[in-house]
């Protein structure tokens, strides 16, 4: 083995740890002879630390240990692996702290997004611990005269799991969690500027909680090599992807071709609707929230605001006040509220995007500008839905407002998009709002309030072009698992011949 192994995981969760390792069968791997990817402060340009770029051998020894891994731990006692889970759960209230600066200084994330992501994901991994006892089957009637059906659910076997830069660690945790708590083992790629929160914290935790060694493994390093093999590599049962449309295309297509189940939660371009009975503070309060937490680089942002013709001016007019007083700065600083855009590619194109839509005809009401990473919160009137603001994911802090005259044309115009993700209908009436909203078609859709919204109880996911399968609860452990049909014959069977 090429790779220099150490008994030594980072010391603690801190940023000031050595996090310059890949976890491989429950081993810190300095993999010396790695190119290193820079991990970068987007808010400071500093860089924070640096960490091994997995290639293929590396994946494929991740792979094998899973395999290895996994037999045993399927066959550990559901309280038992409960317990791990909880412990992992613990552990990560208990190193708040710390995880807090990581998702500040890695991912940029103001306090309201180290609030959401780290409560959510304590929360998340919780109920996840009960999952070892959920994983029960049915026991079904039979056609066959002293026959019993009994159906179970058995561990899917080793879970890929690739995730994007935006909610690292609450992207990657909501499969990791599940997987392991059902019997599975994970080989975890986390998106290239953010290997720590979206997976090196992740196999700290689970090593500090007792996992066995090969359950989970970590193998930061470019989509392109390293996510490439994970969804690949023939030992693998399923492929969870998150992340965008296109690339998720590809990885279906690497899982289905060795019969791997591709579970893949993908773009959006969701809209908040705004009939013209709506209370307007809900409104607007919502719009903001939705669409400038985390700097709108979120999939369940809020992309288009449709607001009525009649109240259009005093909404926009609103909408762009609130947007313009909201603090800008680093992340660090409680205090603000927009942090910086992950870097500087992702701003360039939320940039231009804006200043087409301007060309295309749009008036820019506030924003508009960058420093460095930080771009103005944005608000864009006179848009229409085929102008580059709303017709493409735009990913950044950007509100762009369509007018419309009837439900219906709002319903057509919600829909008037590849994606089918999330979004949100206000109305006084919500029989009313109901109505539309059961006429747009997304996964997800939220009454008088805004498309940021996830819940252990509740399936996550998209129509469209936004996914395939759902996440959480019964949904997850549904993809996690393989249904096992029993029959016993307790009565001799007479057969046709
Ligand atoms: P992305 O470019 O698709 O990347 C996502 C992940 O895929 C990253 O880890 C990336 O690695 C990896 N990857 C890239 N090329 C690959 C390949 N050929 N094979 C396997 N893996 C590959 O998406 P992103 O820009 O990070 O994230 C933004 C997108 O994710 C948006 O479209 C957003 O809507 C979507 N998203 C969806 C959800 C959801 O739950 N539905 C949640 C969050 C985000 P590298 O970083 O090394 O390129
Ligand atoms: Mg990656």
């Amino acid at each position: 083995m090429s790779q220099q192994a150490t008994a030594q995981g980072p010391a603690d969760f801190s940023v000031d740890a050595d996090w310059d390792a890949m976890f491989v069968d429950g081993e810190w791997r300095r993999a010396a002879d790695r190119d290193r990817t820079d991990v970068t402060n987007p808010a400071t340009g500093e860089v924070i630390t640096q960490v091994p770029e997995a290639l293929e051998p590396d994946v494929d020894e991740a792979y094998e240990a899973a395999v290895e891994a996994q037999r045993e731990w399927a066959n550990t006692s559901p309280a038992e692996r409960a317990k791990v889970v909880r412990e992992a759960a613990r552990l990560l209230d208990e190193h708040a702290e710390d995880v807090r600066e990581w998702i500040a200084v890695e991912t940029g994330g103001t306090k309201p997004k180290q609030d959401i992501e780290h409560g959510g994901a304590v929360t998340f991994v919780y109920d996840a611990a009960q999952f070892a006892f959920r994983s029960s089957g049915k026991h079904n009637r039979s056609k066959i005269p002293g026959k019993d059906n009994v159906i179970k659910k058995e561990p899917a076997g080793v879970v890929g799991v690739i995730t994007p830069w935006n909610v690292p660690l609450k992207l990657s945790i909501r499969v990791v969690a599940p997987a392991i708590a059902l019997g599975n083992a994970v080989v975890l790629n986390p998106a290239s500027p953010t290997p720590v929160t979206g997976g090196l914290i992740i196999a700290n935790l689970f090593e500090e909680a007792g996992l066995p060694e090969g359950v989970l493994n970590v193998v930061p390093g470019s989509g392109s090599v390293a996510g490439d093999r994970v969804s690949s590599h023939p030992a693998s049962d399923v492929v969870a992807f998150t992340g965008s449309t296109d690339v998720g295309r590809m990885v279906a297509k690497n899982a289905i071709d060795h019969f791997a189940l591709p579970a893949l939660e993908l773009g959006g371009n969701n809209p908040h609707v705004v009939l013209e009975d709506a209370d307007l503070d809900g409104a607007v309060d919502a719009g903001i929230f939705g669409t400038f937490w985390h700097q709108g680089q979120v999939c369940i942002s809020i992309n288009r605001h449709l607001v009525h013709e009649s109240i259009y001016d005093e909404y926009a007019e609103r909408l762009a006040e609130r947007a313009a007083s909201l603090p800008i700065g680093d992340p660090r600083d409680d205090e603000n509220v927009i942090g910086p855009i992950i870097n500087e590619s992702q701003r360039d194109q939320i940039i231009e995007y804006i200043e087409r839509t301007v060309e295309e005809g749009a008036t820019l009401e506030t924003g508009g500008d960058h420093d460095g990473l930080f771009v103005e919160p944005t608000v864009l009137t006179d848009v229409t839905n085929d102008m580059t603001a709303a017709c493409n994911e735009h990913f950044g802090p950007v509100a762009p407002i369509i007018p419309f005259s009837s439900d219906d044309e709002a319903v057509e115009i919600a829909n008037d998009t590849e994606y089918g993700l999330s979004g949100s209908v206000h109305s006084g009436d919500a029989f009313r709002a109901e109505a539309v909203a059961d006429r747009i078609d997304t996964g997800m859709i939220h009454i008088n309030d805004q498309p940021v919204n996830a819940e252990p109880a509740a399936p996550f996911g998209g129509m469209k072009s936004s996914g395939v399968g759902r996440y959480n609860s019964d949904w997850i452990i549904d993809e996690l698992t393989e249904p096992k049909w029993m029959s016993f014959q307790r009565e001799p069977r007479s057969y046709h011949f």
